[in-house]
């Protein structure tokens, strides 16, 4: 179980094997605003932090650099936002990530990875 200290060293934040509940749970903690704006909140930030990853990604094209530390900053930013989404609907971001995979093994099945439309 993860506690404050863990999350205060720097060895929390390199661990390999650390999983989406330790990490909700960890999230959660800094996932402060208003009761009012829970799933409006972390959505829009979500939607804002994707921009930030498109933005870093658009720079390799316009300066030819890859800023990779900087795109993954910004990947776990959307990270954060997920899991507090995730934590406002009450959802678990390690159910989210199974039925994810479950759904994505079903359409490569179903060769139908390519394609439209949610269900298929
Ligand atoms: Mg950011």
């Amino acid at each position: 179980m993860i506690d404050q200290t863990d999350i205060d060293t720097d060895e929390f934040y390199n661990r390999e094997d650390l999983t989406l509940t330790e990490y909700q749970n960890a999230a959660s903690s800094t996932a402060i605003y208003p009761a009012s704006v829970q799933i409006l909140y972390p959505t829009l930030g979500l939607a804002g932090e994707a921009g930030e990853v498109a933005n870093k990604v658009k720079k390799i094209v316009r300066d030819g650099k890859l800023d990779r530390d900087g795109i993954a900053g910004e990947l776990g930013d959307c990270l954060w936002y997920i899991a507090a989404v995730c934590r406002d609907l009450g959802l678990k971001m390690s159910d989210v990530a199974a039925d994810n995979l479950a759904k994505l093994a079903k359409r490569k099945e179903n060769n139908t990875l390519q394609g439209n439309g949610d269900n298929r």
